[in-house]
């Protein structure tokens, strides 16, 4: 059993706790990891008396307790709990749209991604200004200058900003212009980028890998919890299967799996997934159907004209199309879409 105490409390008070849990018979360890102190409280099964969870998590200083033999501790538990992003919460009842382009181009693509997600019930601006690129001729952003017009145009209409990081030596750059930092697919686990974010409180958005399973991706999370960030969301952006008709293959189990195992919001990119426009729109339905807390899905001016991605990218007449379904099995499921009233 892992008992997680709270921030901040008193070293008399983590020795009472410790003494209590000793003299009913576990042996402890005191753990710090980042601001983090953990009791690991090791016992046979007669130690696990009715209620004890129970009592424990009443005591004012604990502020969670793990009881399975779950490889991953501080994102363990349910329900979801939400992830506060300026005035945003990310798994709260309210779906959270994110959208842009692949890759940030130029000042006038990102302004024209801007209106149409502000007008389509977005509230996130997505666009890579540092993109991961299998071949090292490929397009790999803009950097800085693609940073700077992804904020002024995301501040232009209220929206907030979500942007990729790949090098640790980057993060605190990254950080001045977003709101969330994206880790995409091919870093999640590139450990020494986790612990970096990890340092920060700064919310992350950390995709599932290419093949990764379930526990590995929640192990990552872990990661960036361990060094004190608890501010992570969960993203399921499809993964590899044997057949090519698709980019790769969203699995939606994980959806409701990751409610059932861990209290981390999950956002759905089926742009990615899919790989193919003409499948966004009933996979996003789909997504919301599952109970996903949101979506991050790529649209651009003029796709066949994308730098990256344009494939799978909608053109804004599309996004409004896809927005429509999406809205509707919303309303079904009781999950209005955040609007941006009040921000702008
Ligand atoms: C992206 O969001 O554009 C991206 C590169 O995603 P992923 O890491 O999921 O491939
Ligand atoms: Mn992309």
């Amino acid at each position: 059993m892992i008992v997680v105490l709270r921030n901040e409390i008193e070293r008399h008070e983590t020795e009472a706790l410790v003494a209590e849990l000793e003299a009913e018979g576990f042996s402890t360890s005191v753990i710090q990891t980042g601001e983090r102190l953990l009791i690991d409280a090791v016992g046979v099964a007669s130690h696990f008396t009715a209620g004890i969870a129970k009592r424990l998590r009443a005591n004012p200083i604990v502020a969670t307790v793990v009881l399975s033999g779950s490889p991953y501790k501080l994102i363990a538990g349910t329900p979801t709990r939400p992830v506060t992003v300026g005035t945003l919460k990310i798994g709260g009842p309210d779906l959270i749209i994110m959208a842009g382009p692949c890759t940030v181009e130029s000042p006038e693509q990102i302004e024209a991604c801007a209106k149409a997600v502000s007008a389509n019930g977005g509230t996130f601006l997505r666009g890579g200004a540092y993109k991961p690129s299998t071949s090292p001729y490929g397009f790999q952003g803009l950097g800085t200058e693609a940073l700077q017009w992804l904020r002024e145009s995301a501040d232009a209409h209220g929206l907030m900003v979500i942007t990729e990081v790949m090098d640790p030596r980057r993060v605190d750059e990254v950080s001045q212009y977003a709101d969330i930092l994206q880790l995409g697919s091919r870093n999640m686990q590139n450990f020494d980028l986790l612990k970096e974010v990890g340092r920060t409180q700064i919310p992350v958005l950390l995709k599932r890998g290419l093949a990764a399973k379930l526990t590995e991706w929640l192990l990552a999370a872990e990661y960036i919890a361990s060094e004190g960030n608890n501010n992570i969301i969960l993203c399921e952006r499809g993964i590899r299967g044997f057949d090519d008709y698709t980019r790769n293959v969203l699995d939606l189990a994980v959806v409701p799996a990751i409610k059932g195992l861990s209290h981390l919001p999950v956002i759905v990119d089926p742009s990615h997934a899919a790989g193919r426009r003409d499948l966004i729109a009933p996979l996003s339905a789909a997504a919301i159907a599952v109970g996903a807390d949101g979506l991050l899905i790529e649209t651009h001016p003029n796709p066949p004209a994308a730098k990256k991605d344009g494939g799978q990218s909608l053109s804004f007449a599309e996004f409004e199309e896809t927005m429509s379904g999406v809205t509707r099995i919303a309303g079904a499921m009781g999950r209005p879409i955040k609007s941006l009233a009040g921000r702008v």
